[in-house]
């Protein structure tokens, strides 16, 4: 007899409606699926597709070989014997780096002069910081954007990211020498811009963007599904974990957008805000612990907005910007949608 077993890259999430199949190697490859198919998938694990049809009297045969055809097509399962069932160990999945700090943001506004940040970019590469993202409420010069990237030189931060408002006398040809110049840099956005282009590097669009209150959107486009962030979101925040940012004024806060701050970079260093733990309380809360969110088959694929949320009060609120209601299983636009606040009013 053969029994199925689901491949290790993919990964069943429950939700009030429906479940995702995540497939951790193949993102578009990931799909929801109705919840009596995951109780066949969970309850049944690892029975053959002859024993689940007669667990069920033989009622839903036609139903059922449906469903496995589905998985079987979309690679989510395999078959084997009694005895290579256990050559397959489940996987586990535990997030676990070495880095004090992953990623930053650093807000900038021409308060500071930029020459005075490269102490904090030091600071950030002396712990192990891999992503920066500037993001600038001004018009940035073409000397601006170079004076900032000239203080990432000689550190290990992998990526510098930038979103500036859009200056025409910043020609495109010279941002691709910039790129050229300055390989670290590997995304380049302007908002405010009098054309819309994109190639996913150098981008321009006429959206007229407020950095710090236009972050914290929820749309299916900002999923991120991998290995990475499923292991990461099973017990951490997966925007907040690991970063440390600064607000335009120079203030150390956890993303720009938050209230809490933790002292003026120039003040105060990195190492000792981490030292104090406090910056380090949002890192661990998980999509698990977050209402509604707790409930939604999605929540190891999006991020965790902790700046925006239904309930400034409650640490454990929804992200405001979602428009997702996990019990129906409807986005917003779709027909019968309703906003999952008022559902639970
Ligand atoms: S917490 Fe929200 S506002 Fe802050 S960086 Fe994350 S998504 Fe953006
Ligand atoms: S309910 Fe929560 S996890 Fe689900 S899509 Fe909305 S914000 Fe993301």
């Amino acid at each position: 007899m053969k029994y199925f077993k689901i491949f290790n890259s993919c990964k069943i999430v429950k939700g009030a409606s429906q479940a995702l199949i995540y497939d951790l190697d193949r993102v578009d490859n990931s799909s929801p699926i109705p919840l009596d198919l995951f109780e066949i998938l969970t309850d049944h694990k690892g029975k053959s597709v002859k024993q689940i049809k007669s667990f069920y009297q033989n009622q839903y045969d036609s139903t059922i070989d449906d469903y496995f055809r589905f998985l079987e097509e979309r690679e989510f399962i395999f078959y084997c014997s009694e005895i290579e069932k256990e050559s397959f160990p489940e996987r586990e999945f535990n997030w676990n780096k070495p880095n004090k700090i992953i990623n930053s943001i650093i807000d900038f506004d021409r308060s500071i002069p930029i020459s005075e940040y490269r102490t904090f970019i030091v600071d950030l590469y002396s712990n192990d910081c891999q992503v920066v993202e500037i993001r600038s409420f001004v018009k940035l010069t073409l000397d601006e954007i170079r004076s900032f990237l000239k203080h990432f030189d000689y550190t290990s931060i992998l990526t510098v990211e930038l979103l500036s408002m859009f200056n025409d006398k910043v020609k495109k040809s010279e941002i691709v020498e910039l790129l050229d110049e300055f390989p670290r840099l590997k995304k380049i956005s302007f908002y405010a811009s009098d054309f819309s282009e994109t190639n996913g590097v150098i981008n321009y669009s006429t959206n007229k963007v407020v950095p710090d209150l236009d972050c914290g959107n929820v749309d299916p486009k900002y999923f991120s599904i991998n290995l990475d962030t499923f292991s990461e979101a099973q017990k951490h925040n997966t925007c907040l974990n690991c970063k440390v940012s600064l607000n335009k004024v120079g203030q150390i806060k956890n993303c720009p957008s938050m209230d809490k701050t933790f002292g003026d970079f120039r003040k105060v260093s990195i190492q000792n805000v981490l030292d104090k733990n406090e910056i380090k309380e949002d890192w661990k809360i998980s999509k698990d612990e977050i209402e509604i969110c707790k409930d939604c088959e999605y929540r190891y694929a999006c991020t965790d907005c902790r700046a925006f949320t239904d309930e400034k009060s409650n640490k454990y609120s929804r992200p405001s910007r979602c428009n997702y209601n996990p019990y129906q299983g409807l986005w917003k636009g779709e027909n019968g949608y309703v906003d999952v606040i008022t559902r639970i009013k």
